[in-house]
């Protein structure tokens, strides 16, 4: 992984630094709903803390530095900066072209709701940019790319898809919550916003909930922030605090979790119970050249097929002594998810089992434990688990 760059310094002292009022080192947290009118009549940049707030402001322009582009607008989590994005930027009448393989509470949105508000959604295999070539439409005002994809760790080409949507008019947009900037640039492969959940990896530490949107767009910004204004899903002062703190260590934590996550993966190509093991710094990568073009590091995400199904998975998570089965990523704890059962529950099935989401796959967030004991609870659990399916 390369440490040419400042992101270290970015994530600690990116945007404002010491609070212009007294110095203190960390940004007091504004716990307050309303802020005095100075002159009736005349703007000011804090007024009520559902449109601003100084907290929230201090992270914005923090992770803004970090992505080199505009103070991100922050949100109340992931999906409040999905759902206001959406909302934001299409209307009746408008197609949406989205990875296949995306977080099921993506999907949701889309099938769901929006569909309901008369707008349509593609979800095409954008691995393939002719797919999402042949998917494009003139009413396409939004291309939505997940790259790694949740949960599979599908590769899109960013920058050849970015390049698609650039030609038919339409946004692009990627989901880039688990690289992060540190190891993906959307923004200079093209796209015109990135979107973070920043309760994984910016976070790290499974203290708080929230969402992050980027542009270098002055127009989009402004949208994106009135819209949030009028739906009220702004991030309050305390996660803006805490995420702050958070991600003074994020690239420390991405060098660390991908070295971890590596040995993890190793190791588990070796166990008979695991029947396909996929990580994107794994020589056997299907994706090999593009995650080496696109992707600074692999990062910290492992996902396993077992030689199983929904039984022997769920018996797996259940025998786990050390890490925790969770819904959740990027975090110091080693977080083990069955996503068939937790994030994807509400991808019908047979589409889910098109898209490589078996019963049998198992999602881990290596963390920062010591490894040598993260992959010893991961084996006892295997062997458990397969241990009592034969007996059962
Ligand atoms: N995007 C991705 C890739 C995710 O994995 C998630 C949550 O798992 C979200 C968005 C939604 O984020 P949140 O849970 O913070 O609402």
């Amino acid at each position: 992984m390369s440490t040419n760059n400042n992101f270290s310094t970015l994530c600690i002292r990116g945007g404002q630094d010491a609070d212009p009022t007294h110095g203190a080192i960390l940004p007091p947290i504004y716990q307050t709903t309303t802020f005095r009118k100075k002159i009736v009549g005349e703007d000011q940049t804090f007024s009520y803390s559902r449109v601003e707030n100084p907290t929230v402001a201090v992270f914005e322009s923090r992770l803004g530095a970090l992505e080199d582009c505009l103070p991100a607008v922050s949100f109340s989590s992931g999906m409040s900066a999905v759902t206001t994005l959406f909302l934001a930027l299409l209307e009746k009448g408008d197609h949406v072209v989205c990875s296949d393989v995306v977080y099921g509470g993506t999907y949701r949105f889309l099938t769901e709701i929006l569909a309901k508000l008369g707008v349509t959604c593609e979800f095409v295999d954008t691995s393939d940019p002719a797919k999402t070539e042949a998917a494009l439409e003139r009413t396409t005002r939004l291309l939505l790319l997940e790259s790694p994809a949740n949960p599979t760790l599908k590769l899109t080409d960013i920058k050849a898809n970015c390049a698609l949507a650039k030609k038919c008019g339409a946004l692009a947009v990627v989901d880039n919550t688990f690289l992060t900037p540190v190891l993906q640039r959307p923004l200079d492969l093209g796209a015109d916003i990135t979107i973070y959940s920043t309760t994984k990896f910016i976070d790290g530490h499974n203290a708080t909930v929230g969402g992050s949107i980027c542009t270098r767009d002055e127009d989009l910004r402004e949208t994106i922030a009135y819209f949030r204004k009028c739906l009220g899903t702004i991030q309050t002062s305390q996660n803006a605090f805490l995420t702050l703190q958070g991600l003074k260590t994020l690239p420390l934590r991405l060098k660390q979790q991908t070295i971890n996550a590596l040995e993890v993966a190793r190791k588990l190509e070796k166990n008979p119970h695991v029947k396909t093991v996929v990580h994107p710094d794994l020589p056997n990568f299907p994706q090999r050249e593009l995650a080496d073009r696109q992707q600074v590091a692999g990062g910290g995400l492992v996902t396993i097929v077992l030689h199983g199904g929904f039984k022997e998975a769920a018996n797996t998570l259940q025998s786990l002594k050390l890490c925790t089965p969770a819904e959740n990523l990027g975090t110091v704890e080693t977080l083990v998810t069955h996503n068939a059962s937790m994030t994807h529950a509400s991808v019908p099935e047979e589409r889910r089992l098109q898209l490589g989401i078996y019963d049998g796959l198992i999602r881990i967030s290596v963390g920062l434990e010591d490894p040598s004991e993260i992959i010893a609870d991961l084996e006892q659990a295997l062997t458990v688990a397969f241990k009592e399916v034969c007996h059962a």
